[in-house]
């Protein structure tokens, strides 16, 4: 295969016309419409702010630092009406763009991702599966995009809910999936506690290996967890008195996979948060 930068890049595009996202079709109306705006779409938006009279594609590709991205102002535009109004107006002989303000309801999230948020995706990945970290360019492998919390679990169609994925493990992780109840997982994913979720997606795998990545996700699902090993560590403690061991799992392409099994759950009290701030307290050493 050819593995020059050059084919490598035209394999990556050609593999972003696969299917995209898992669970998008059951979605019920989703919190929160996100739209992630990039470098260009920022700049469009200051331009036509600035002048209120609204410009001309010439006017406003002359305000636009990158010249290559230029022939996609439409598309751009397009992108950004999503979330505000910009009409094209004839005034004065010319077609101009105006910036009219934010929309009053932003759009709502179908589950179709943007040109902008693929590439963003796609770019962040770096041509590997963000699962198993095979490449594209060494195990020839293609990437599709997936929402990582299914839409139908009330997850976003915004860039931190976004991965590239390849084939195998998406399919793998969608048929995972589907042994869940969406129901059950939008209310573990809509409570507040990181306690709560994790113990909650722990309890529905109580015996069995849970995968590191579900934890993951699902601690970071309504708050970003800078550290969600340690979260589970304190499960652990004493007052808590969940027994959780790492482990691994076979996932269902064949490769295994770090995990995490609860052996014994107990419910969480409700001022958890606290005993385990006590805890930490009282066997903290000299610092
Ligand atoms: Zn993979």
């Amino acid at each position: 295969m050819d593995r020059s930068p050059r084919a490598t890049r035209a394999r990556l595009a050609s593999s972003t016309d696969a299917v995209w996202g898992v669970g998008g079709q059951i979605g019920v109306a989703v919190s929160k419409a996100v739209t992630n705006l990039g470098t260009i779409h920022i700049e469009i938006l200051e331009a036509l702010r600035s002048s209120p009279a609204g410009l001309d594609v010439y006017e406003l590709r002359a305000r636009l630092t990158e010249g290559g991205i230029q022939q996609h102002l439409d598309r751009r535009i397009r992108d950004l009406r999503d979330r505000y109004s910009i009409p094209r107006r004839k005034v004065g002989g010319r077609w101009v763009y105006i910036y009219e303000g934010e929309l009053r309801t932003p759009a709502p999230d179908t589950g179709r991702i943007s040109r902008t948020l693929r590439a963003e995706v796609l770019h962040r990945a770096q041509g590997r599966c963000q699962m198993c970290g095979r490449s594209v360019s060494e195990d020839d492998i293609k990437l599709e995009i997936d929402h990582k919390i299914p839409r139908s679990w009330g997850g976003e169609t915004a860039s931190e809910n976004l991965w590239a994925l390849c084939q195998s493990c998406n399919g793998g992780k969608r048929n995972y999936f589907a042994n869940f109840d969406d129901e059950m997982m939008r209310r573990i994913l809509s409570k507040r506690s990181v306690y709560e979720r994790l113990s909650e997606t722990l309890r529905l795998h109580l015996g069995r290996p849970t995968p590191s990545w579900l934890l993951e996700f699902v601690a970071n699902s309504t708050d970003f967890q800078e550290d969600w090993h340690k979260r589970l560590r304190e499960l652990r403690y004493p007052p808590i008195g969940l027994v959780i061991r790492a482990t691994r799992r076979k996932n269902p392409s064949g490769k295994w996979e770090s995990a995490y099994q609860l052996d014994v759950f107990k419910d969480l009290p409700e001022n958890h948060k606290q005993l385990i701030k006590d805890h930490e307290r009282r066997t903290r050493v000299g610092d």
